[in-house]
C-alpha cells in the first residue's frame, strides 16, 4: 500500500510515499501547522487509506490501444518534480505553441518551472493538462495557471489527483535564478468516475419515449453536419456536402439525455410506432457503449453502432453489428495466415500497421497488403495517436482483386464498386482494390485507393472521435473555394477534396499518378489552404513511394 504525498496550506510540505514518511509528515503537521488544517491534513489522509484499500482490491482491464499515447502526469517525491506529459496552452495571445510538455521542481512550497519543450501541434488525445498563459502588450507574463486532473505519484498507487498552481504578477514570487514560481498550489483527490452517475438523476420513462428520443438525437447529430455547399452541381444539385463530428455530437447529446432519462428492465420486445420494436437487450448494450464513452474507455463509433441497432438502422449489410471483429495482432511487415471470425473466413491472408487490420482473400498477392502496410504506416508517423485512435475504432481494410462484391461482407449490389470505399463510424470495414495498388511485381501508375479511403477515414473514425473543429470549420469552405477560383474541377463533389488530395500528397508522384493533386509542390502553390491542414495532420518528410515505380513502369 502507499500513502499520501502532498499536503498544503500557508506552506507546502511534501512527504514521501512510505508509511513511515507519512507519519513524519503527519508529525510534521500536527506539531507545526494551526488545528484546524491539522485537521484537514488527517481527513485527507483518511480518504486516502480509504482510496488505497478500494484499489487494492485488484481487477484487470484489457489494456486500451489508446494507452501507450495518452501522456501521463507524474510526481516524483524522490525528485521532487511534478512532471506534465503534456499541457495545452491556452492563452490570450496567438502565435504561441499549442502544447508543450513541462516540468515543476517542488521548493519550499512553491513550484518552480524547471524545464519545458515545447510541442508544433496539440496531440489529437490525451493532452489534457493546461497551461494557461497572459501577457501583457509587452509581451511579458502577467498571470500562468497549470492545472491538471490527472496527477499520479510515481512509485505510488493509481490514486489522481487534480492539481493547480498558478502564477501572478500581483504576487510575483520569483526564484533567486529569476524564474517564475507557481505559489498558488491547490489540489484534491480526483473523484473516479463510474457508469451509475450518467443516470443518477434521471427520471425512469417508458421505451417508446427513449426510442423517439434516441431516435431525434441522432437525426439531429446527422442533420447537423449538412453544410451549405452544394456537394456536386452536375450530380444532384440539392445534395448538399455533409461535413462533422456526428459521432461526437451524437455522444454529447445521448450522455446529457440519459442524465434525465433511463428505462426499467422488460421483458420481451417493446413495440414503438413504425413497426419498430426495442429490446432491453439493445438498450442495455447501448447504455454499455455510452458508459464506456463517459468513462474513455471506447470509442464514440461503438456508441454509434449500438445506436444503430437500438433504432434499427441496420440495414446496411456491411454494418458493423452483423460481423465479429478480428483480434488485433501484431505482426511487424508480414502478412500471416488470418485468424479470422466466425463468417469471414473467406480472408486467408492477414497483417497489421498503424492501428489498421488489413486483410484479403487468397487470390491478392502478399505484397499487396504490405504495401498498404507501409502507407499507413507512413500516413500516421506525424500523428502516432492516429494509430491509437485507428486501432480502438477496429478500423479494418479488405483488398479485393475485380469489385467489392467478393468480399462476403457485400453483395452483388456492390459490383460496381470497383476501386475501394471509406469505412464510416458503423461499418465493418473499407474496401480498397489491391490490383491498383503499387508495390513489386504490380507496378501500377495511378491513384491509390488504400490510401485515398484512409483520407475519408481520418475524417469518420479520427476527427469525429476527437472533435476535431479545426479541421471541419476548414475543410468545405476550402473546397468550395477552390471549386470556385478554378482549381478544383466544377464536377468534383466537394466531398472529395480531402480524401483526393490525401491521396496525391501522398504518392507526390505527379500528374500520371495523380491528375488534379499531382505534387506537394502544386497543392502548396494552388491551394495553400489545403496544404496548411496536409501538413496539419499528415507528415512533411519526404517518403519513397512504391520503391522501384521509377525503373520497373
Ligand atoms: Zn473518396
Amino acid at each position: 500500500m502507499n500513502y499520501l504525498v502532498i499536503y498544503y496550506n500557508d506552506d507546502q510540505l511534501i512527504c514521501g510515499t512510505s508509511k513511515s514518511a507519512v507519519e513524519d509528515c503527519y508529525g510534521i503537521v500536527k506539531g507545526s501547522q494551526s488545528m484546524a488544517s491539522s485537521k484537514t491534513f488527517i481527513l485527507f489522509l483518511k480518504i486516502l487509506l480509504i482510496v488505497n484499500f478500494i484499489i487494492s482490491v485488484s481487477y484487470s482491464i484489457a489494456a486500451d490501444p489508446l494507452e501507450p499515447y495518452l501522456s501521463k502526469t507524474t510526481y516524483s517525491g524522490e525528485t521532487s518534480v511534478l512532471s506534465s506529459g503534456c499541457s495545452y496552452v491556452d492563452s490570450n495571445v496567438t502565435g504561441l505553441a499549442e502544447a508543450l510538455s513541462i516540468d515543476f521542481r517542488l521548493d519550499n512550497g512553491m513550484l518552480e518551472i524547471d524545464s519545458f519543450e515545447l510541442k508544433d501541434r496539440r496531440p489529437l488525445v490525451g493532452c489534457n493538462d493546461v497551461l494557461e498563459i497572459s501577457l501583457n502588450a509587452e509581451g511579458a507574463l502577467t498571470s500562468a495557471l497549470f492545472s491538471t486532473s490527472a496527477l499520479t505519484i510515481s512509485g505510488g498507487d493509481s490514486t489522481t489527483y487534480n492539481l493547480s498552481a498558478g502564477f501572478s504578477e500581483l504576487r510575483k514570487p520569483m526564484a533567486e535564478t529569476g524564474k517564475y514560481l507557481f505559489d498558488a498550489i491547490d489540489y484534491s483527490v480526483a473523484t473516479t468516475k463510474a457508469c451509475t452517475d450518467i443516470s443518477k438523476n434521471a427520471s425512469l420513462v417508458s421505451p417508446q419515449t427513449y426510442f423517439y428520443e434516441v431516435r431525434a438525437m441522432f437525426e439531429k447529430a446527422q442533420n447537423d453536419s449538412i453544410t451549405q455547399y452544394i456537394d456536386n452541381p452536375s450530380d444532384d444539385p440539392t445534395k448538399k456536402t455533409k461535413y462533422g463530428p456526428v459521432a461526437h455530437w451524437f455522444s454529447e447529446a445521448a450522455l446529457e439525455y440519459a442524465g434525465t432519462a433511463y428505462l426499467q428492465q422488460f421483458d420481451g420486445v417493446e413495440i414503438v410506432a413504425d413497426y419498430e420494436t426495442v429490446s432491453w437487450a439493445e438498450y442495455q448494450k447501448y447504455f454499455n457503449a455510452l458508459c464506456n464513452v463517459y468513462l474513455e474507455q471506447d470509442a464514440k463509433s461503438a456508441l454509434i453502432i449500438e445506436a444503430e441497432v437500438f433504432l434499427g438502422k441496420t440495414g446496411w449489410s456491411g454494418h458493423a453489428s452483423k460481423w465479429r471483429q478480428f483480434e488485433y495482432i501484431d505482426t511487424g511487415r508480414k502478412v500471416i495466415e488470418s485468424p479470422s471470425p466466425a463468417g469471414l473466413e473467406y480472408y486467408t491472408k492477414y497483417t497489421t500497421g498503424a492501428g489498421i487490420i488489413i486483410v484479403a482473400g487468397a487470390k491478392v498477392d502478399d505484397d499487396a497488403l504490405l504495401a498498404a502496410r507501409d502507407a499507413f504506416i507512413y500516413m500516421t508517423s506525424a500523428r502516432p495517436e492516429m494509430r491509437g485512435i485507428l486501432r480502438r475504432s477496429h478500423a479494418r481494410v479488405s483488398l479485393f482483386t475485380e469489385n467489392a462484391s467478393e468480399l462476403p461482407e457485400y453483395g452483388a449490389d456492390m459490383e460496381g464498386e470497383i476501386g475501394g470505399f471509406a469505412q464510416g463510424t458503423s461499418d465493418a470495414n473499407m474496401t480498397a482494390n489491391a490490383t491498383w495498388l503499387c508495390y513489386p511485381g504490380n507496378w501500377d501508375v495511378g491513384g491509390n485507393p488504400a490510401i485515398h479511403e484512409l483520407g475519408h477515414v481520418i475524417n469518420h473514425l479520427i476527427f469525429e472521435e476527437t472533435n476535431e473543429t479545426y479541421w471541419y470549420d476548414r475543410i468545405t469552405p476550402l473546397a468550395y473555394a477552390a471549386r470556385e477560383n478554378g482549381t478544383y474541377p466544377a464536377d468534383a463533389p466537394l466531398g472529395e477534396y480531402w480524401a483526393q488530395a490525401v491521396e496525391g500528397y501522398i504518392m507526390n508522384k505527379g500528374t500520371d499518378f495523380k491528375e488534379i493533386f499531382p505534387t506537394r509542390a502544386y497543392i502548396a502553390a494552388n491551394h495553400p489552404g489545403l496544404y496548411q491542414l496536409l501538413t496539419r495532420y499528415l507528415p512533411t518528410d519526404e517518403w519513397d513511394y512504391c520503391p522501384g515505380i521509377d525503373e520497373n513502369r
